[in-house]
């Protein structure tokens, strides 16, 4: 496969993962957790699929252990670090992660 093949790809992916984050989001919003964590499940395939690079704000925008959306204040707790000098996010599931 060519490389630009492989760009235009690549490109279209990374916009479907983006549209299917939104929808997740969404539909969390509107207490549909289910298929909200199917929509993360749909987004998280497609980026381990095709290997492709996200902005920062989708990167940190669902857990990759259950696949619940990080909403700053309701399903996710951010605290200080002052072992490692950074800031934590910390999942409901007790999945953590360096910001
Ligand atoms: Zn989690």
């Amino acid at each position: 496969m060519d490389i630009v093949r492989k760009k235009i790809i690549k490109s279209s992916v990374s916009d479907s993962v983006a549209k299917l984050i939104k929808a997740a989001f969404s539909s969390y919003r509107q207490g549909n957790n289910s298929r909200s964590k199917r929509y993360a499940k749909m987004a998280f395939e497609l980026i381990k699929k095709h290997k492709i690079h996200l902005p920062e704000e989708l990167k940190n925008s669902f857990c990759k252990k259950c696949l619940l959306v990080w909403l700053p204040g309701t399903t996710i707790t951010t605290i200080y670090d002052s072992k490692n000098n950074c800031l934590r996010i910390r999942c409901h599931c007790g999945y953590s992660k360096r910001v």
